[in-house]
């Protein structure tokens, strides 16, 4: 009887597997989140990316109109390896965690998926599921994106007033005290900002090259950026920007024939 609101029937693996087949013929679009579990400062729980992205494909989901895209069970382990100086991070190798999505990937295309959004928590995973989703694609000829952030980063960096805010700082502290207050250590969060005075080198620069780094090396706390500027309200606004974008596109996603998302080029 309470069904509908404990289980919602987007949600793929407490789903029955008539019941997969018959929204199967509603659906062809599933999310797919990604985390990490690897250390976030001395103030902030080690399983951040991984929350995140699992609050959000629901978040995004329970948003959809009818029939809403699939959820599936997030992933909670990723390429981490920069952060291994610090104790509690656990890394899968970049090949570990691509061939566990191109697996994913093939079996949601054997079961009717068409579209797959893969939904990245964190930023040094990108690389690697971009590159699962290219096999996926090449091998089941569905659609397959990888989202980190790109349909909103931009709203949230005019937002805050960190630059470089990329690990456990301004934005991820304020994200974990809106949802979790309780395993945010606010009186141990401190700031550590990156100097990267090279347009080229800096994180966040729309003309930033990508490149690679040990955190240990950048920062002594593993923080990066101004967890000291969090605030529960900014928080609430960054997820109600992530929630509403990530919603919009999804929801073009949905709505697109998988035909026409090929004919359109996307
Ligand atoms: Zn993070």
């Amino acid at each position: 009887m309470k069904k509908q609101n404990e289980y919602p029937d987007y949600m793929w693996a407490t789903l029955k597997w008539p019941e997969i087949a018959e929204r199967l013929k509603l659906v062809d679009t599933a999310i797919l989140p990604c985390g990490a579990i690897e250390q976030h400062g001395p103030h902030l729980p080690l399983d951040v990316d991984f929350y995140d992205a699992d609050y959000l494909a629901k978040k995004v989901a329970e948003s959809c109109q009818d029939p809403k895209p699939f959820v599936l069970p997030p992933v909670p382990y990723g390429v981490s390896y920069h952060h291994s100086e610090f104790k509690g991070t656990i890394c899968v190798t970049n090949n570990s965690l691509s061939t566990l999505i191109y697996d994913i990937g093939m079996s949601l295309a054997q079961n009717g998926i068409k579209k797959i959004v893969i939904l990245n928590g964190h930023g040094d995973n990108a690389p690697t599921l971009k590159y699962a989703a290219q096999m996926i694609n090449r091998d089941a000829k569905i659609f397959v994106c990888v989202e980190t952030g790109e349909t909103s980063d931009v709203d949230i960096y005019d937002l805050i007033k960190t630059h470089n805010d990329i690990h456990a700082g301004e934005i991820e502290t304020s994200t974990t005290l809106a949802l979790r207050p309780g395993l945010v250590d606010m009186d141990k969060a401190v700031d550590e900002t990156l100097d990267l005075d090279n347009e080229f080198l800096d994180f966040t620069s729309e003309r930033g090259v990508s490149w690679y780094a040990h955190t240990k090396l950048l920062s002594k706390s593993g923080v990066m950026g101004n967890a000291s500027l969090a605030t529960e309200e900014k928080g609430k606004i960054i997820w109600d920007i992530m929630i509403r974008k990530m919603t919009e596109f999804v929801e073009t996603i949905k709505n697109t024939p998988a035909d026409k998302l090929y004919q359109n080029k996307y």
